[in-house]
Formats: structure tokens, sequence, C-alpha cells
């Protein structure tokens, strides 16, 4: 590391100049490659990666490029290094930082706004209206580590103070990277749908975010929590989670299902985390009248909905944008009481050399692979990675 004078090191944490890093080349062409490692400045620390999880936002920043956005533009062939699923150890304090300790496990949120648009000023950072302003003659201050600025995918990365939440000693640093993906299930519940307990909530679609929903919504005590999916595997572990209800809508009518569910009546919140083709239109005629939808799935291309039964029944629609007003430190703190495991959602744990084979466990959901995680220590290699 190159560091400026004023950043505080530690002996007991050994920096070196440089480190493995994968940069993005074409879509979907990563390179293994040795960068320095980046210094943290005023309000920032450095952080040692411990641990990397692979979100399927990745997989569209890898293989399409947005939302990812690199010096105002597409992130290919950038030196830009992806994965924003992160937790690690802080090893440097960038200038004046007294917040954080050397030594300290931490999970890494994504989002550090500009501090000074409208949205963050609300609070609302994910949702900064200087995205990927941190350019040249842009520079905002803007950072989303693994979108507008290097990411997770290298063992050392340079975080804002206000993105870190300090977890504890006794967990795992698989479940540490997920605490980032049970804040976008907290900021889905609480800040946009405003979840106070009892109500009813139904989960469409069972990937790492649907499954965290289900499990803080139960957290929170909502109440039946109804999780839907076509997979068995997926539904068993939503019930591990909390969810009062699963059902199989390989074969019948979700909506009916859950209004059967739920005394005839249609649920308070539906989140959808699919992306199946009809599944806003399943989610709207699953709430009930004054109900919500989150919609939480990117879908790839536009789709017909039954806006008259929006209209009609006062229904609310959320996009969600990542995991804003510090739900993840909300999340964390559930976590840390052991509300839910969500350590059930990993599955398989990869080295860092062997981050292709990770993405393709993760892309085309290998031996039922879910949440994949990748470690740049403690874990043997298996040999088909890149050079
Ligand atoms: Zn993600
Ligand atoms: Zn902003």
């Amino acid at each position: 590391m190159l560091a400026p004078i004023a950043v505080t090191t530690d002996k007991r944490y050994a920096i070196p100049a440089s480190m493995l890093a994968w940069v993005l080349g074409d879509p979907g062409q990563l390179i293994l490659k040795h960068k320095p490692v980046p210094a943290p400045n005023k309000s920032e620390v450095l952080i040692r990666i411990d641990a990397v999880a692979i979100c399927a936002t990745d997989l569209d920043n890898i293989y399409y490029g947005p939302p990812a956005l690199i010096e105002g533009g597409l992130p290919f062939n950038k030196n830009w290094t992806p994965g924003h699923e992160y937790m690690g150890t802080v090893v440097a304090l960038g200038p004046g930082v007294d917040e954080f300790k050397i030594g300290e496990r931490v999970a890494c949120e994504i989002h550090a706004g500009c501090g000074q648009c409208k949205r963050c000023r609300q609070g609302m950072y994910t949702s900064c209206h200087n995205y990927g302003m941190n350019y040249g003659a842009h520079d905002k201050g803007h950072r989303a580590n693994g979108f507008t600025t290097d990411g997770g995918f290298c063992e050392y990365q340079v975080n804002h103070i206000n993105t870190l939440a300090r977890i504890p000693d006794d967990m795992p640093d698989e479940v540490g990277a997920l605490v980032v993906t049970a804040g976008t299930a907290m900021y889905a519940l609480t800040e946009l749908g405003g979840l106070v307990a009892g109500e009813s909530v139904t989960v469409i679609g069972l990937g790492p975010i649907g499954l965290l929903v289900a499990a803080v919504a139960k957290a929170l005590g909502a109440q039946p929590v109804i999780a839907v999916d076509i997979a068995d595997n997926r539904l068993a572990i939503a019930r591990k989670l909390g969810a009062d209800h699963t059902v199989n809508v390989k074969n019948i009518d979700a909506v009916e299902a859950v209004l059967k569910l739920n005394g005839g009546k249609g649920v308070d919140y539906a989140v959808e985390c699919s992306a199946a083709p009809d599944a806003v239109n399943t989610a709207v005629h699953m709430v009930n009248r004054g109900g919500k939808v989150c919609l939480a799935a990117f879908m790839h291309e536009q789709v017909k909905v039954d806006i008259a039964h929006v209209v009609k029944n006062n229904i609310y629609l959320y996009g969600i944008r990542g995991e804003g007003k510090s739900s993840t430190h909300r999340a964390e703190a559930l976590m840390r009481q052991k509300r839910f495991d969500a350590g059930l959602i990993h599955t398989h744990t990869f080295a860092l050399e062997d981050l292709p084979t990770a993405i393709g466990y993760a892309k085309n959901h290998t031996d039922n692979a879910i949440k994949v995680v990748v470690k740049a220590r403690g874990v043997a290699r298996i040999g088909a990675g890149a050079k």
C-alpha cells in the first residue's frame, strides 16, 4: 500500500504493496492480475476482504454492464474489479478516522452516496443523484464499490466508514458477507413497505434476497409469512428461516393458493424477487385492497401489468434500490441476536482464484447452489480457476 502519511497501520496486519484482483475484460471475461493495494483517505478505512458473496447483480454487471457504471459508461476493459457483497477486517485507518479500530471485523454496505444531493440528505443514499460521479471533473465523491468503483473480488478494498457495520466474533465470515443481502430485505420490508408486526407478507421467488425477506419478515413479527417458489429445496430453507407457509407453484395458481392461506384475503405486502414474466401481475393480485408490492427483481424486458387493478385497489408499487437508510445495521442486529440463520442460504465456498468457477455455480445453480462465497485465504484451490 502506498499510504499517505496520516494513514494509521498496525504491525499485526502487514499490508503488501500489491494484491490479487480480478478485473472485467470483455462481457463475461474475468482476468486475474496484480493491482496496487489502495490507500484510505479521510473518512475511509482499508478492509482486508475475508469473504465476498456472489450476487445475481454481479452477473448483470459482468455479462451485460449495467447497473455498473464506470467513468460514465459501460464497465468493460476499464481495469475495474467487480464484487459488492463482502466483509472483512479493518487493517488501516484513513486520516482522522477514530470510529473504527484496526482488527475489527465488519460487513460492508455497498453505497456511500455523495452526501450532498437531495436523496443522500434524506438517507436514501442508494438512490444518490450523483451515482457514478466519481471521476475527473465529475467527482462528487460517490462510491458504490463493485458498481461504480472497484469492488470486492480482490484482497483489499477501501470503504467509507458510513458503509461499515461491525459484526460479532462468533459470526462466520461467510455469514458476515450476507449482512448486506439481509440489509436489502430489511430495506424492502421496513423502509419501503413500512412493515409492522402482525401484517401478512408473501415473498415470490426464493433466491438469496427472497429467502432473507422471509427470514427478516418473520423476525420482525409478520404473520403469516408465505413463501412461493418452484424449487422444493428452496421452499424447505424458507421454512427453516421462519416462513409459516410455503407454496410450490409449479402446478398451481399462486394467487389462489396465497388467498386460501390467508383466510380468503390477499396479503398486506408482497415482495417480488423472481423476475418471472407474469410475476408483477401475480404480486398485484395477491395483495389486499390498500396493500403494497415491492419489486425487487430486475426484468430484462418490459412487462404488461394490470394497472386498472392497481388503481382501483389503491395498491402501492415500490421499486427497490439496494439497502438505504442504514438498513444493513438493523439487519446485522437481527443476525447478531440469532433471530434467523442466514448461513442456511450459503451453499458453496471457493478460493478467490477460482472465481470463474464460483460464478458458474451461482449462474447455473450447479449442485443446488444458492449463495456462493469466495475467500482469499483459508480455502483450497480446486485448480480450475484462471491463471
Ligand atoms: Zn447484491
Ligand atoms: Zn447523493
